[in-house]
């Protein structure tokens, strides 16, 4: 494609006339041209939209779903009254976050999550002392600190399962001391990262700037704080973008369906596991370099089962608690307590890594099974079997192919900005995948959105 002699208006004729004429009556049926394509009406989609349109640019977005949000996506069906994450589900940090800002726009109360009204059970009900988490605590960090130092000193990148090993080793843990610190290795960090000790970079795995500010919850769907951001922008929905034919002057955009737009600009936001896929082909393909960091940064799986009940059996004050039931609690090891927050029988279990794919693989009613057979043993005495339950399943999620961007083994910040960086002045990335200082966050998203959107209008349109 070599429109570079034609001025935007020219074009944008033409598009009306001739070429638009020509794909009306292909096989593909419909064709619509515009100032700039966005790829994804998520968070970082949906902020770029909204930037782009109030600086009087047309906008068309591309969703494959049939709704806007994408990795945010706050369910109304099911039985409980009040809308649950099935994604995002924290604003971390909310000081100077522009997610805060958002929601107290929209009219929501953040809602403090205290990581203090926590427990961690071992099996058969009991819990571990006060004492006792200060002690594990404080050797997680010994552990951490000393894992960090021998990391600096190796030549090349290795998982943080060496380094974590290596200061195992080095501190000289008896044996329970390990299976402890392994634990909280996988609580707060594995599910943290949705990626295993394996799979993260002892030299990069903690990138990024700090959040500040604690975390908080909002009760009453993430997805509305974000609905502003669409109002009255051109979404097309269930549109799945599979070519994307660009050169200097512009780009040429077909999906699934066979709708095919053209622009002067496209901004990609689709999650890094698409991308990895391969399921949209780039004529001329991407730069080697780009390439090299969507295959460097890993991605990770983060999975939620969302289980309601007649009533609270369990401590309702908690905000969260751990099961630390040996291998077999790695794959039950983290509940969230929706009770302080929205007042329903609900909990929240996380599936990290291996054991989210695996869990995700299952019917819904072997995860429920397996789900209560582990609260059963947390808490000491069976549980009930849940009233209804709903279950993310981000890993076989076509649109997703997983939950969030990690720092795998070789992979270095330096990867996110190569693969926010634009090509020929007419492809543009964003995603929480790009944010260097904010990754696998909304705020990453939103920022790299706003970020994307300035680079489009900064190249500008021709015309
Ligand atoms: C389980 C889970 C828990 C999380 N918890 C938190 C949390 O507590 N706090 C937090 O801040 N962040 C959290 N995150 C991360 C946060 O949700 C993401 O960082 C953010 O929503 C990503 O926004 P995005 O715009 O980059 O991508 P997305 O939201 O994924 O948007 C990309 C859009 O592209 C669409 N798309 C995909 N392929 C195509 C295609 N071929 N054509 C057209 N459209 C396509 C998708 O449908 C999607 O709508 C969590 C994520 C998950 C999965």
């Amino acid at each position: 494609m070599n429109r570079s002699n034609l001025k935007r208006r020219g074009f944008v004729k033409l598009c009306g006339g001739a070429i638009a004429s020509m794909l009306l009556n292909n096989s593909y049926g419909a064709s619509c041209s515009t100032d700039c394509i966005i790829v994804g009406a998520g968070v970082s989609g949906l902020a770029a939209a909204d930037y782009l349109r109030r600086k009087g640019w047309n906008v068309t977005i591309l969703e494959a779903r049939e709704r806007i949000g994408g990795r945010v996506w706050s369910r109304t069906d099911w039985l409980g009254k009040t809308p649950v994450e099935m994604g995002a589900s924290w604003i971390h940090g909310i000081f100077e976050n522009p997610i805060t800002e958002l929601a107290q726009k929209a009219g929501f109360h953040l809602m403090a999550f205290d990581y203090d009204k926590s427990v961690v059970f071992n099996s058969g009900g009991s819990v571990i002392s006060k004492e006792e988490m200060l002690r594990i605590r404080s050797d997680f960090k010994k552990n951490l600190k000393s894992a960090d130092s021998w990391a600096e000193k190796q030549a090349m990148d290795l998982s943080l399962r060496n380094s974590f090993s290596a200061a195992e080793r080095e501190l000289s843990w008896s044996p329970e001391e390990i299976a402890q610190l392994d634990f909280r290795a996988h609580t707060e960090i594995e599910h943290e990262f949705a990626a295993s000790l394996e799979q993260l970079s002892a030299f990069w795995w903690d990138e990024g700037k700090d959040l500040i500010g604690g975390d908080a919850f909002i009760k009453g769907g993430l997805n509305t704080i974000f609905e502003p951001l669409a109002r009255g922008q051109d979404i097309r929905f269930g549109q799945a973008v599979n070519r994307v034919v660009h050169d200097s002057t512009g780009v040429h955009v077909t999906t699934e369906k066979g709708l095919e737009v053209t622009a002067q600009k496209l901004i990609l936001t689709v999650p890094l596991g698409i991308l990895k896929g391969g399921s949209i082909v780039f004529e001329p393909s991407l730069p080697d370099d780009k390439n090299r960091a969507i295959r460097r940064i890993g991605f990770g799986n983060y999975q939620k089962t969302v289980l309601l009940y007649e009533d609270v059996f369990w401590n309702k004050d908690l905000h969260l608690f751990d099961w630390n039931g040996g291998s077999k609690g790695k794959d039950w090891a983290e509940w969230v307590n929706l009770y302080p927050f929205t007042g329903e029988p609900a909990l929240i279990a996380f599936n990290t890594a291996d054991a989210a794919y695996a869990v995700e693989s299952m019917s819904d009613d072997n995860i429920a099974k397996a789900a209560t057979e582990a609260l059963s043993s947390a808490l000491g005495r069976q549980a009930p079997p849940p009233k209804d339950i709903l279950v993310s399943r981000w890993g076989h999620d076509p649109h997703s192919l997983g939950a969030y961007s990690f720092m795998g083994v070789d992979a270095t910040p330096r990867d996110r900005v190569t693969l926010g960086k634009s090509v020929g002045g007419t492809l543009f990335f964003a995603g929480e995948a790009v944010s260097k200082n904010y990754p696998a966050t909304m705020r990453g998203a939103y920022e790299s959105g706003f970020a994307a959107a300035k680079q489009c209008l900064d190249a500008g349109l021709c015309g």
